[in-house]
């Protein structure tokens, strides 16, 4: 698969036994399935395939009007519902999510530590 933002090709990743992902061998933006993304933030130190520069990451970030690579129909650019500054691209017919390098670790790493905080409130009351 050609990778929607820049001239790399989307290179099949595993991590665990149930993780398989897509990475760009340009620019490191991951292309998943959102059952695949819900494994990825369980699954313990999984942002390892998000091993990209974020600087490039950010770069691509402004890179909108994207087509999905697997089915070629244009994705929708989406703001996490809970961290506004992480865009991803959503593809409306497979559900396919693009993420920039970077913004998967972000946005993991962000959801552990609210998850975390959910559990020190739960305690506290
Ligand atoms: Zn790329
Ligand atoms: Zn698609």
């Amino acid at each position: 698969m050609d990778c929607p933002k820049c001239e790399g090709s989307l290179v099949n990743k595993t991590y665990g036994r149930k993780i398989t992902v897509a990475r760009c061998d340009g620019c490191s933006g991951l292309f998943c399935k959102p059952e695949v993304l819900m494994e990825m933030k369980e699954e313990w130190m999984s942002e390892i395939l998000d091993m990209g520069d974020r600087k490039v990451g950010k770069s691509l970030d402004s890179v909108r009007d994207i087509q999905c690579p697997e089915c070629a129909v244009a994705m929708n650019a989406e703001a996490d519902p809970k961290q506004t500054h992480i865009w991803y691209e959503e593809c409306p017919q497979c559900n396919g999510i693009f993420f920039d390098a970077g913004e998967f670790t972000d946005w993991k790493y962000d959801t552990f530590m609210d998850r975390l905080r959910d559990i020190f409130k739960g305690r506290a009351n």
